[in-house]
């Protein structure tokens, strides 16, 4: 028996099982018509986005992502319920690690075909992945080598925004999700049917980029439900440039343990806008210590085509970079520390929850001294060192890494501001999508995905309540592609986000 053939009679047990709730019991005839789409990950949690979709073209991919911090099963990353050698084709919408980072693995168990992506997510890409396989060599736990990942690199084909594109036996799209840099958005067309897979979406009016893009019709719309169904207002930057002076004017040091991707190219576009703004002084250095961090400003300063018009403005008033421009300064973690004591400065510094690298340094450095404050931004994990300090246990042991030799600690009363700030989230809250459903004029099913079970449940409610067929997929569920449609009504309007930060993750 052929893999695919064994594949195939697995997915159809799978498909029929669970397509008790609507869909006919004579899948398997109707499946040489109809494309089907099985969710192997991203379902009831956030994190190993992983949807095939199988059409009479063959099998295709949308995201081969890791399964993270969410997922206690580790040993889940390890195989795939799928031939990886079936798969003709890999649709990548971004380049965080929950949607790329077994793409190497999947090569490692035969996959041989195109992976298609942005220009920016290419490079993203192997920026991000990278420095993942430096993390899993140094636990000694990697999936892959780096011949895998150098080859899956290899297979990467480029795409660009905005234009409908014949690959592999389907008709794509891709179209701009703004939530990071290349991020897309992936209309696919086989046998008839059009879906939808809108990755993770970005918020309508963030700094750098563009708003999600909104579409009109799909046979079928996947979205992701990290916030569940809430809204909320996205972050005051005023109100923000007024904290972050209130600690330089006290003659305090800031430290902003944030992750590498995005959300560190953000803040350093805001602190010049603060600096050009007169907000804060123009002398106060912004010191970035994170060689991922660093590597993705370069390639977030490479594409500025995809910047939305405010920071394409701020481009060209600035001589051509959002970033590079006096008083930012990129260093060696080392070299950073040294600067501590010569007055206030401000730290970018990775782990966003303070576990690791130069963050803990920092913090240890700055901890004493009341004038000096440190701002969460996103998700603090518990048990994470970002959590601990949020929750203001004091004194704090502090995981000290050392280039050579074994994590030392510090303890340290900590004395200084510690302050949240929310609202950095490259995230779309729930509001702004199902507004974004209303927006359609004709749909088929929803299928809300990337958000533990409650959220994706409330979301696929709120789709339920403007009319629209909507399901929160369960592990290995399948559903065909009918191309049942329905009109959106308007969208309800939803509660005000809760207190718990969960949905700040940069993923
Ligand atoms: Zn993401």
């Amino acid at each position: 028996m052929s893999n695919r053939r064994q594949f195939l009679a697995a997915a159809s047990a799978a498909g029929l099982a669970a397509l008790s709730a609507g869909v006919p019991a004579d899948a398997t005839v109707r499946r040489r018509r109809n494309p089907s789409l099985t969710f192997y990950g991203a379902v009831g949690r956030v994190s190993g986005s992983c949807h095939l979709l199988e059409t009479s073209r063959g099998l295709y991919l949308i995201d081969c992502g890791l399964f993270m911090s969410d997922t206690p099963d580790r040993d889940e990353n390890a195989s795939f319920p799928f031939d990886p050698k079936e798969v003709r084709a890999v649709f990548l919408t971004h380049a965080h690690a929950d949607h790329n980072g077994r793409l190497p693995l999947l090569v490692k168990q035969g996959f041989g075909g195109p992976i298609y992506c942005t220009d920016a997510t290419r490079d993203l890409n192997r920026a991000t992945l990278r420095s993942s396989l430096t993390v899993g060599e140094g636990e000694g736990r990697s999936l892959y080598g780096r011949r895998d990942q150098q080859k899956s690199f290899e297979l990467v084909e480029v795409v660009p925004y905005n234009r409908r594109l014949s690959k592999s036996g389907v008709d794509c799209r891709y179209t701009d999700a703004g939530h990071i840099l290349g991020s897309a958005m992936i209309e696919i067309w086989a046998d008839g049917r059009k879906i939808l897979f809108s990755g993770d979406m970005g918020p309508d009016g963030a700094p750098l980029l563009c708003d999600p893009t909104q579409h009109r019709d799909a046979d079928a719309v996947l979205f992701e439900s990290t916030y569940g169904a809430v809204r909320g207002a996205a972050a005051n930057y005023e109100a923000f440039g007024r904290r972050v002076r209130a600690v330089l004017d006290r003659g305090g040091s800031l430290l902003l343990p944030t992750f590498a991707l995005h959300k560190t190219q953000t803040l350093i576009h805001l602190f010049h806008g603060l600096r050009e703004d007169g907000v804060i002084p123009r002398d106060v250095p912004v010191f970035c210590d994170s060689p991922s961090a660093q590597q993705a400003t370069a390639i977030y300063d490479a594409f500025p085509q995809y910047l939305d018009p405010a920071a394409k403005a701020a481009r060209a008033a600035r001589g051509g970079t959002l970033f590079y421009r006096p008083g930012f300064y990129e260093a060696r973690d080392d070299d950073t520390l040294l600067t501590h004591g010569n007055g206030p400065a401000i730290y970018l510094s990775t782990s966003g929850m303070l576990d690791h690298a130069a963050a803990p340094k920092h913090l240890s450095r700055l901890a004493e001294d009341p004038r000096n404050a440190v701002f969460l931004i996103g998700y603090q994990a518990p048990g994470s060192v970002g959590h601990r300090v949020r929750s203001g246990e004091s004194p704090m042991r502090l995981p000290i890494e050392e280039r050579f030799g074994p994590t030392r600690y510090d303890v340290r009363e900590l004395k200084l501001e510690v302050d949240t700030l929310s609202g950095f989230s490259s995230h779309a809250k729930g509001q702004q999508i199902l507004n974004w459903l209303g927006g359609f004029d004709s749909v088929g099913p929803a299928y809300v995905v990337h958000g533990d079970p409650d959220r994706a449940a409330e979301m696929a409610a709120g789709a339920t309540a403007m009319g629209v067929q909507a399901h929160a997929p369960r592990e290995g569920q399948s559903f065909e592609v009918t191309g049942e449609r329905f009109a959106p009504g308007p969208a309800p309007t939803l509660p005000e986000r809760r207190a718990d930060d969960f949905a700040e993750l940069d993923s």
